[in-house]
């Protein structure tokens, strides 16, 4: 209760701020369009989310403890060179609303509360003790064998076993893991923060597109990373269990998402739709996926207008791997924050 009213007056004030940044452009005479200038002196004129709408981004909205810092705002330079405003938000980088893991279960008798999920683009599959056993019949391999003669599950132990399995190569002794990383395993025992620059308003991009960079942030300070490397992890023999949130850790960037399940969500969630639960990187709202997302007439980038809403996307089923689908709106160039996935094997 306390935690929403203080939301609430946060909310009020930055809409405030807000308000008075807007009435501070208009007398600049810049109402909704911009003037930019691009490398060839060529300038260009273009309008805030042209024929979507959407109130931007909300930082109220993000849950107490979200944000390492208070976000800002500063000029910016989106990826085609049009200059406009963003936030520059800071997520702490562990979730606010949930505990962490737990990720791999510790034998082949445990059952699916006792471990995560797992998810590669084909199925997502809790992670129990009959998944780690029917690992060579899923990927039809014999060389798959992750528990031993006592029917003991092998994890990643210490802090070392986690970082020789949670790199491009593979430590080999580290093969047939089930790869789980841990708080205090992070450097000081700390949450890695991640800062990304976000446009105030989206604005909309000619053709959407796709990025190998961090896809967005969760409004309970986690960064939603780009698709986990699941052919490295599987390729050597492990399996880097995401909770069932959907999230896992790594040792560059510590907690992060790669799947969306419903974590992390606001109350509201108004009739036939779901909840939103975080920003992506152009600035436009994520709600969790749609349980039946065909019957909704949703563009190729999982988004769609509503009433309430505005545009906003849809999370991919965690399944799919890929928590947004694509971007209508222009981001700015290498705002992803550090890391954005290093090509990691076992960690992702
Ligand atoms: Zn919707
Ligand atoms: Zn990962």
């Amino acid at each position: 209760m306390k935690t929403k009213l203080l939301t609430r007056i946060r909310r009020v004030q930055v809409a405030s701020l807000v308000l008075a940044f807007l009435l501070l452009l208009s007398a600049c005479g810049s109402g909704d369009s911009s003037t930019t200038t691009d490398g060839s002196g060529d300038t260009t004129v273009t309008s805030t989310a042209e024929t979507m709408s959407s109130s931007g981004v909300d930082v109220g909205l993000f849950f107490d403890g979200a944000l390492a810092e208070d976000a800002t705002t500063e000029a910016c330079i989106l990826s085609d060179g049009t200059e406009t405003t963003c936030y520059r938000i800071t997520v702490a980088g562990d979730p606010v609303t949930y505990e962490t893991g737990p990720f791999c279960p510790e034998t082949i008798a445990d059952s699916a509360d006792a471990g995560g999920i797992w998810f590669d683009g084909n199925g997502v599959y809790d992670i129990d003790g009959d998944f780690i056993v029917g690992l060579a019949d899923l990927y039809d391999d014999d060389n798959w064998m992750m528990y031993d003669e006592d029917g003991n599950v092998l994890v990643t132990e210490t802090l070392e076993e986690f970082e020789a399995a949670a790199r491009p190569d593979v430590d080999p002794a580290l093969q047939n893991h089930c790869v789980e990383g841990r708080l205090e395993w992070l450097e000081g025992g700390e949450p890695i923060s991640t800062t990304v620059l976000i446009p105030v308003e989206p604005v909309l991009a000619d053709s959407a597109s796709t990025t190998n960079g961090n896809l967005g942030v969760t409004l309970d300070g986690v960064v939603i990373a780009a698709s986990a490397p699941v052919d490295a992890i599987l390729a050597a023999y492990t399996i880097a269990a995401f909770d069932d949130c959907g999230g896992h850790y790594n040792p560059f960037d510590g907690y992060h998402l790669h799947g969306a399940v419903g974590c992390s969500e606001l109350d509201e969630i108004s009739e036939g739709d779901t909840a939103m639960f975080a920003y992506a990187m152009d600035g436009f709202p994520v709600f969790s996926p749609l349980h039946d997302a065909d019957a909704f007439d949703l563009d190729e980038c999982n988004g769609h207008e509503t009433e309430e809403h505005g545009y906003h996307y849809h999370a991919n089923g965690a399944e799919e791997n890929q928590v947004i689908e694509c971007l209508i709106g222009k981001t700015v160039a290498g705002a992803e924050g550090p890391g954005g996935g290093p090509p990691a094997g076992g960690g992702g």
